[in-house]
């Protein structure tokens, strides 16, 4: 061809393809669990549905005993695993909780494999030893902490904490440093509700004019009486620096007809996001659902009466062992909670929490489903899988660690804009091993060798 002449492209003629239709398992997420499901429990039995949805009568028959939680599912499990909860309960770090709602989602024909059962009934045969490096407050929230129950460790963010009493006590909670009552085995730091501590954190966020994001969080804000919403919404509205405030909750996960009952508490979340959206501030809840099974007929009501009053929900999970760390029931949960108008928002890795090593995965575990789940639904409803760095270091994504030593389970993060120059080190469990790496963390010597080469490779 000679220099000049000019050649006209023609776009190739498309092979058009008609995409086959989906199979069941991707319509799986739109089939929730209907009907009466609570009267398969011998105590729930003779339960009508408004009584079953009234949160009052939900908080007065949570469990929180082994003999309430053998009164209610009698005749269900065998005296062998009543004796392995009473063991399960005595060496728990965190006290025990659980809602009806919750209850009656457990499959008591195989309670040790139940994602609900796992994620808020201790059984002692599942203990794991813990970790060797970990600690009690493994994130460090009471070091950056200017006032008791606020803290302030990203540049525009802070988290505050309200209150310590839950609608429900996760085994796998990160404040397990303070959350709920003492137990056998954790005596818990000071945060119950107190207005003065909380005038305290007001002050110091108005003082600060960088702090722009604010967590209430616990706790949780479910327990906190309509009035004390408003208290702290009104103030939090109030301070001119404040932007974006977010309420953060479990309760839709294990109680989602509060949402429907409890009419002062979700008229002053919507009229303090309503407030929020006139004076150009974005007030949100955030919320924690882990498992599909979590989600029925009752919380698409929820989450609908959200949506039409013009409250945005977003999702935090928790990677855990045996509830969702495996690739098709994730999608599932992330699927299920977008046909809600839940938009999943983050997977952390489990915290490093002292008496639930169990229920802890690998970093390598939280890359592969990651990969799978991403491209199954849009990107806006596809959770960022993160790690909380240990020691303070903030959310990393769980791809960015500067190295991961996969044979001994050690990854090395930094967070250059939350800590400059320091390195976070988050820990695989020892029993996801290989057999030498599980040997070589039984000596201490040993133990400070792996870490200080990973950390090496770093620096
Ligand atoms: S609801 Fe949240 S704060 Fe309360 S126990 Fe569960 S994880 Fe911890």
């Amino acid at each position: 061809m000679a220099i000049g002449d000019v050649t006209k492209l023609h776009a190739p003629e498309p092979v058009r393809h008609t995409k086959p239709p989906a199979g069941p398992e991707a319509l799986e997420h739109m089939q929730l669990r209907e009907g009466e499901f609570w009267r398969e429990i011998p105590a729930y039995q003779n339960v009508d549905e408004p009584t079953f949805l009234d949160h009052g009568w939900q908080y007065r028959n949570s469990v929180k005993t082994v003999d309430e939680l053998a009164n209610t599912v009698q005749g269900l499990v065998t005296p062998q695993f009543l004796e392995d909860l009473r063991t399960g309960f005595h060496r728990a770090p965190m006290n025990v909780r659980v809602s009806p709602y919750a209850i009656a989602l457990i499959d008591w024909a195989n309670p040790y494999d139940d994602p609900i059962r796992t994620q808020f009934i201790p059984l002692a045969s599942r203990l794991l030893p813990d970790h060797p490096k970990l600690t009690l407050d493994s994130l460090h929230e009471q070091d950056d902490a200017p006032i008791p129950g606020l803290t302030h460790r990203y540049v525009d963010k802070a988290l505050f904490l309200p209150t310590n009493v839950c609608p429900v006590y996760c085994r796998f909670c990160t404040r397990s440093y303070a959350i709920g009552g003492d137990t056998d085995v954790v005596e818990k730091a000071e945060l119950a509700t107190d207005p003065k501590r909380w005038q305290q954190a007001f002050d110091y966020i108005a003082s600060r004019p960088e702090l722009q994001d604010i967590v209430i969080s616990g706790g949780d804000t479910y327990q906190l009486p309509a009035k004390s919403l408003k208290k702290i919404g009104d103030a939090l509205l109030d301070i001119p620096n404040v932007r974006r405030m977010r309420f953060a909750t479990k309760g839709p996960a294990i109680l989602p007809s509060k949402i429907l009952t409890d009419h002062a508490w979700t008229d002053e979340l919507c009229s303090i996001v309503d407030r929020g959206r006139s004076m150009g501030k974005d007030v949100v809840l955030h919320t924690h659902f882990n498992s599909p099974n979590e989600i029925t007929w009752i919380t698409a009501k929820a989450m609908q009466l959200l949506f039409e009053r013009g409250v945005f929900v977003r999702n935090q999970s928790v990677l855990i062992r045996g509830v969702n760390d495996d690739k098709e029931t994730m999608r599932l949960l992330v699927r299920r909670m977008g046909y809600l108008n839940v938009h999943a928002y983050y997977v952390y890795m489990h915290d490093m929490v002292k008496g639930v090593e169990d229920l802890r995965t690998t970093i390598q575990t939280a890359l592969d489903i990651e990969k799978f789940v991403r491209g199954s639904t849009a990107g806006f409803n596809t959770p960022t899988f993160v790690c909380d760095a240990p020691g303070g270091g903030g959310k990393r994504d769980v791809h960015s660690f500067d190295y991961y030593d996969r044979e001994n389970g050690i990854a090395v993060y930094t967070a250059p804009s939350v800590k400059p120059g320091e390195s976070f080190v988050y820990f695989d469990p020892i029993d996801q091993l290989s057999t030498e790496a599980q040997r070589r963390w039984k000596d201490s010597a040993t133990q400070e060798a792996m870490i200080a080469d990973a950390l090496a490779k770093v620096r």
